[in-house]
This record gives structure tokens, sequence and C-alpha cells, in this order.
């Protein structure tokens, strides 16, 4: 139903403007070359002819689509952010397409070898004979996340050109800041005045989550005493060893690398030492709030059982709460993750339902009160060179976006279709 050309063209115009992040910057957006693509939604939207097109002085971007039914629709809406990731250059992306995929590997770069291979990006397997999007080994692509906008931008086209879809009034808003977590930060929730939305930000076709980790950062900070080495005999404490005490009663198997699904765990992100002082940076993660709770516990008991131990104050940990799981937000509107499950089905797309071993800013935006599940926007290999997307599942991400509008406005509430876990 949607043109194949039209997405690409939308899509390499987007990943052309460098829109990359800086978390060291304390502006909204965090870049000013942000604007650059944020002015240009702004101009496509008016274009287009969508309804109250704005732009706030964080470069938030939203427009409205009136509903053309004469009942009461829930207002529904879909989020997507412009800017990529800080770890990645996103500067002259140079894409480049393949047309029927033929299963083998793909030379990003010749001169540089990188080879994009199936033999490890094994999915690259389920596209044989499609078009696939890549990067030319310089750069990532920018799938994460203009693929999401290209999809809402596409679908909004489509609805726009097509009255006989029946839909209730739809918002939209793209984003800055996303990748260093700010995205939702300064979203204006009432302004946007959504019942429920969907961030397009999900990996391959068929994603739907409404599930993320609650995580915490911890700052574990470790005291010695420094005594000049020829003269330590029972004065010196090394910081350093009593850190390490600290590092090895925590469960060893409780780490990022020995964990899936949705277990838990403790990650030591960095250390920095002396012997006077030791600092420990932790990331604590675990979708189970009563789980995450005990685990930041652990932390504290172990710091006091330590201080006993060496008869000083000598460890000290400082938590703090970054996101939280929202599952607890959107079970008791469990609807609308069953009409994004519907919306698939109905356009063979088979949904894959699991729970996000990160955050999204549709948890955040489900805190601040506007529940907010993810789904696919298609791209694969998310922040690197490797990134690539097949324009079938942007094609498919379209469909579902208006297929979700249709089925809001056909009245499809719980009631109606089978909640499951
Ligand atoms: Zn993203």
């Amino acid at each position: 139903m949607t043109n194949k050309e039209a997405i690409i063209d939308r899509f390499l115009s987007y990943v052309k403007i460098d829109t990359q992040s800086d978390e060291t910057s304390d502006t909204t957006p965090s870049t000013e070359k942000q604007w650059d693509l944020a002015n240009k939604l702004r101009e496509e939207l008016q274009e287009m002819g969508m309804q109250e097109v704005t732009i706030d002085e964080n470069a938030y971007v939203m427009a409205t689509l009136p509903s053309n039914v004469e009942h009461e629709v829930p207002v529904i809406g879909f989020v997507s952010h412009f800017d990529t990731t800080p770890d990645f250059s996103g500067t002259n992306v140079n894409p480049q397409i393949i047309e029927n995929y033929d299963g083998k590997d793909i030379i990003l770069n010749k001169e540089k070898n990188i080879i994009l291979s199936p033999d490890y990006f094994s999915d690259l397997l389920q596209y044989e004979g499609q078009t696939l999007i890549t990067t030319d080994g310089n750069t990532l692509l920018g799938a994460d996340d203009k693929a999401g906008i290209t999809e809402i931008m596409e679908a909004m086209k489509y609805l726009l050109n097509n009255p006989q879809v029946k839909h209730g009034k739809i918002r939209i808003c793209f984003t800055p800041d996303e990748e260093i977590g700010r995205g939702a930060h300064k979203f204006d929730v009432e302004k946007f005045g959504a019942e429920w939305a969907y961030t397009m930000d999900g990996s391959q076709v068929g994603e739907l989550e409404f599930e993320n980790f609650n995580a915490a950062g911890a700052v574990v900070k470790v005291s010695g005493k420094s005594v000049h080495p020829g003269y330590a005999k029972d004065k010196m404490i090394n910081s350093m060893y009593i850190a390490m005490d600290f590092i090895n009663s925590l469960p060893r198997l409780e780490t990022p690398e020995h964990t899936e699904d949705r277990q838990g765990f403790f990650h030591l992100n960095a250390i920095e030492g002396d012997v006077e002082e030791t600092t420990l940076h932790y990331i604590i993660r675990d979708h189970d709030r009563e789980h995450f709770e005990a685990r930041k516990q652990m932390m504290q008991d172990l710091a006091g059982e330590i201080c006993n131990q060496y008869e000083r104050d000598c460890v000290t940990v400082e938590i703090k709460d970054q996101y939280f799981n929202m599952r607890e937000k959107v079970e008791p509107v469990m609807h609308i993750v069953n009409i994004a499950e519907e919306a698939m089905k109905q356009v063979d797309v088979t949904p894959i339902i699991k729970p996000i071993r990160g955050g999204t800013d549709g948890a955040q935006l489900s805190f601040k009160g506007l529940p907010c599940p993810n789904i696919f926007a298609g791209g694969h290999n998310f922040h690197g060179k490797y990134e690539y997307v097949p324009v079938e599942s942007m094609q498919k991400a379209v469909e579902v976006i208006v297929k979700i509008a249709e089925l809001t406005a056909s009245g499809i509430q719980n009631s109606e279709l089978k909640i499951q876990d």
C-alpha cells in the first residue's frame, strides 16, 4: 500500500542530516545540528497538511492529524527521536541500497575491508530477497530512529491521502536527545494530549515491548590511608584492596555477561583508584521491582559489613534511580498493547513480545502519565557501522501505524481483545 520508493527517498533525506547528540552538553537539544532535521520535519508536516504543527524552544516537533469520524475516539500518539547516538559518527552518512538481497556477504567498504556478513549477523538471512539499506562502513546509518520518523511521516501521509480509512485524532511527536536518555525530559505530555502513545523505536519487524528494566546507578566510594610504603607497617590502608573485597562479595554471575531475558544484574562499569581512595561505578538493573529494591539494599548492606570488618567508615554507597519498568503503568491499560498486537497480525506481522534489557523513552513517558509501549522501527545493529534496515520492514511499520489508528477508531477495546500475559 505504501510506495517503497517514497519510503527510501524520505529515509535517505533524513539520515544524510547529521543529528548526533552529546551527553556532555546541558542544553536541549544537546547539539545545535539537531535543529536542522527538526526544522525540516516541521516544514514537511505543514506542507503535508497536518494541523497544529509546532516546534518548541527545545526542538520538540508536534503535529495533529484530525479525526475523520463522528463518534468519540481516544486520542493516540506516535513518537520517535531524531538524534543519533554519540557512540559513533553520524557525519556524512552515505547509505548503500542493496536490492533483492541474495543472503551473502555485503561489502560495506572495500578499502577498509568492512563486511556485513550473515555468518556473524544471522538476522540478515530472514531478509533474503528484500531491499536493504546499509552504511558505507564509515558511519552509523541512523535507522535508530530515522526509520521511525520515516514510518510515522509516511503513515500520516497515507491517512491524509486516504480519507476512506477511518481514524480518531492522532498526535505525533519527534524528540531530540533520546540517545543520551533525555528524550522524554522536556516532553510536554499535557500539550501532547494523547491518552496513550507508541514509540516507533524498536528493532526487528514484529517487536512489541512494554516491559523494560528498573534502573539505578551506584557510586561506591572506598577510603584508605596513604602512608610512605617504607613506613607503612600497621598504618597504611589500601583502598583498592577494600574495593576488591566489595567487588568480590557481589554475586559474580549476576552480571550482564551471564544474564538474559528477565534476569537482573550488577554491572561494574568503571573503577578509579589509588591507595587513598577508590571509586566504583555500578549500574543496577532488574525487571522485577522487588528484586531491584533488594539489589540496592544488598549493596548498602555489603558496605555496612565491610565497614564493620575494618572497624572504620571506609565504604559509602550512593544510589540514584534512573528509570523504572513501564509494565506497572501499561498493565492497567493493557488494551493499548493488545491493539498493537492485533494490528500487527492484521498486516501479517508476527508479534515478538519480549522484555527490553534497557530503557526507552516510552518508559519515562509512561511514568509522566502517557502509557507508551515500543514498536519495531525495523533496523538492526544500532549504534555502529553494521547498522542496516530492510525497506520492507519499514513498509510493515507504516501499515501497523495505519492499522492501529483504524482499530482504535473501530472501538476495539480491552473487552474485545484477549488480555495476554
Ligand atoms: Zn532509538
